[in-house]
């Protein structure tokens, strides 16, 4: 039995994998696809 979490992007509407956590000026960290890690800063990978 294996049970996979995939995570999934924290951005509104989006309902893409998460590719990475990002420290969010307002949310913290989240993990949010490639997409939308644009333009924060990238802590860590999924
Ligand atoms: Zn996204």
């Amino acid at each position: 039995m294996s049970v996979t979490m995939a995570p999934v992007c924290g951005a509104l509407g989006c309902s893409d994998d998460a590719d990475v956590v990002v420290d969010h000026p307002n949310h913290g960290e989240r993990v949010v696809c490639a997409d939308h890690a644009d333009g924060q800063e990238v802590v860590g990978d999924v």
